[in-house]
């Protein structure tokens, strides 16, 4: 699905990612743990084809296109979709015009026609249930007024209507209370299957407690993948912090 290869990233002169390798098969779970300022959100911004960064080096292949060829929109058509960490607020467009305009959009760049409007609010009905979202929901301006947990199971609910084929979470789980935290993760449950990938950026364990599957876990230090592992290393973590991984490089270098 995806496969990065030596990635060196910089913003205004600052060098934020220093060789990252990375590769994401289809049906695999992914997650990236790191302290604060570590080039997390760097990483998914560049996936996703935010301009302001500077690819120094490296390749990011997707589904064997070469990304850096492509426009954030492209991206998207491709199928990768990113929840932002801090989503925007875009007052006067509506969640419902938002999906719909999402959803053809993409189609039509696949060559699809567009995605009758019944059939769309079908499908809104039938994902809003699952993610515990009542109906005037879908109408309110996109992300307005909008509570930390709103906007976060938004993002779930518009990454289920578009059924991505790659999705990064970028601390999607940060500001949730439990039951908010379990809607999350049942949406993203449930869009899971063997055919896409997600790429989960976190803080915390709990959130991969409640995920059905397995998952690979990755520690990104100073923008560069440190160490990868299973399920152990994420409870490894939890026990022992990052001082753990500082200092076991510190004896290395
Ligand atoms: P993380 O998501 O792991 O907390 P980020 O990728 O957000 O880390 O940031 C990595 C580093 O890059 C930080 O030192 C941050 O200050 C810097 N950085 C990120 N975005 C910008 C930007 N737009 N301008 C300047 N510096 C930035
Ligand atoms: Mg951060
Ligand atoms: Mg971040």
């Amino acid at each position: 699905m995806l496969i990065i290869n030596n990635l060196h990233v910089s913003i205004e002169n600052k060098k934020i990612l220093k060789g990252i390798d990375l590769k994401i098969n289809s049906g695999e779970i992914h997650v990236i743990m790191g302290p604060n300022g570590s080039g997390k959100s760097t990483l998914a911004s560049v996936i996703a084809g935010k301009k302001e960064y500077n690819i120094i080096k490296g390749n990011i292949y997707f589904q064997n296109k070469n990304l850096l060829n492509f426009s954030p929109e492209e991206r998207a058509h491709l199928g990768i979709f990113l929840s932002f960490q801090h989503p925007v607020e875009i007052p006067g467009i509506s969640v419902i015009n938002f999906i719909k305009t999402a959803i053809n959009e993409s189609r039509k760049a696949r060559g699809l026609d567009k995605m009758p409007a019944k059939e769309i609010l079908f499908k809104m009905k039938k994902k809003s249930v699952l993610l515990n979202i009542e109906k005037n929901f879908f109408y309110r301006s996109l992300n307005e007024g909008f509570s930390g947990g709103e906007k976060k199971r938004n993002e779930i609910f518009q990454m289920s209507m578009l059924d991505p084929l790659l999705s990064i979470l970028d601390e999607v789980d940060s500001g949730l209370d439990i039951d908010a935290l379990r809607i999350v993760s049942n949406g993203i449950n449930t869009l899971k299957n063997n055919k896409n990938s997600i790429l989960i950026i976190t803080h915390y364990k709990r959130l991969l407690d409640y995920l059905f599957s397995d998952y690979i876990m990755h520690i990104l230090y100073d923008g560069k993948i440190v160490k990868s592992g299973n399920k152990q290393l994420a409870d490894k973590l939890e026990k022992k912090g990052y001082n753990w991984i500082i200092n076991e490089r510190k004896k290395i270098f």
